[in-house]
């Protein structure tokens, strides 16, 4: 936990987010500005500031936040049409909360990356 950090404190529920999954390792909520009809952020429950910190130790968490992003996808009809998953990183990447975040985007035709 980082104390000045926005999504550890949604991940302890300190501050009000949408959440429309969690488990004892990861939590799932609704982007603020959404950016497509579905817009969801999956981020460990552990302060990871940012792809760069990810280590051998550490990094068991990212496949489960893309298991998480498939089983929401599948949930909302996307699998078949498609989705796109995105990891920013630091601020050419356009990284902005830096506690590492999988964005789920879906639910319209999503065009090149910019
Ligand atoms: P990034 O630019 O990749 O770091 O993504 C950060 C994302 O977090 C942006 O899409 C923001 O809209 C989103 N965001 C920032 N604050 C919140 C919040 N309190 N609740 C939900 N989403 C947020
Ligand atoms: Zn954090």
């Amino acid at each position: 936990m980082s104390s000045d950090c926005i999504f550890c404190k949604i991940s302890q529920h300190e501050l009000p987010a949408d959440i429309v999954y969690e488990d004892d390792d990861l939590v799932a909520f609704n982007d603020i500005g959404p950016q497509a009809p579905t817009h969801v952020l999956i981020i460990p429950k552990t302060h990871i500031a940012s792809v760069n910190e990810l280590t051998e130790a550490n990094c068991n968490v990212v496949s489960k936040l893309v298991l998480c992003a498939k089983t929401i996808a599948n949930e909302r009809g996307l699998a078949e049409p498609g989705y796109r998953l995105v990891m920013n990183c630091n601020a050419e990447g356009g990284q902005t909360v830096f506690h590492v975040h999988l964005h789920l985007l879906g639910g319209r035709q999503l065009k090149g990356l910019g």
